[in-house]
């Protein structure tokens, strides 16, 4: 987009860089201004989250403007951890969707206006957290899976892993969460 290599509809959505608004000359300048978002939704959709991770970018990554050596660079720049990439493709698709607030939760449905409310069929709001650590319906799922896991457990863990523990106790974790989804059949596939 940056270098009209998209459609216009595209390009024209990017913000003017820093060192087109500043006429100093810093280390940011490679840089667009971050969007102003008011809610968590916009702040997490296409362009203020694209802008942030191209913010993010090393220099000489940014200035590589051959689409495919940019393509290569970014991918040995940005590792996702391997963990991300465990056990079968579609325990990691259901896991991806929960991380990126996509999946046919309520809650998540609700911000992307699909339904008309966040609530879970026990009253309180079925996100993530609710659907991985506290609905009942599950409890027997969670025994055998989750909760055989040594580690405390939190959301975020659950959903990202933990940058202080090893990639085999994040893929551990992992697992056991991918598990626990596929058992719980609470996605349609
Ligand atoms: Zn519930």
């Amino acid at each position: 987009m940056k270098n009209d290599l998209s459609p216009p509809y595209l390009c024209n959505l990017v913000p003017l860089p820093h060192h087109e608004i500043h006429s100093h000359n810093t280390q940011g300048s490679q840089n667009f201004q971050s969007i102003l978002c008011r809610t968590s939704f916009y702040f997490n959709s296409f362009l203020p989250s694209v802008i942030r991770n191209w913010n993010d970018v090393p220099n000489d990554v940014k200035n590589n403007i051959l689409y495919l050596s940019f393509k290569n660079s970014i991918s040995t720049s940005c590792k996702v951890p391997f963990y991300y990439n465990c056990r079968s493709r579609l325990g990691q698709i259901l896991h991806a969707r929960l991380r990126l607030e996509c999946s046919s939760l309520q809650c998540h449905l609700f911000n992307r206006n699909l339904v008309n409310n966040p609530y879970c069929r026990c009253g309180l709001v079925e996100n993530a957290k609710h659907f991985l650590l506290f609905w009942k319906i599950y409890s027997h799922i969670r025994l055998r899976t989750i909760y055989l896991l040594p580690y405390v457990l939190s959301i975020n863990k659950l959903l990202y892993g933990d940058p202080m523990l090893s990639q085999q106790q994040n893929t551990e974790i992992f697992l056991s969460v991918q598990e626990f989804i596929i058992q719980s059949k609470r996605y349609k596939t």
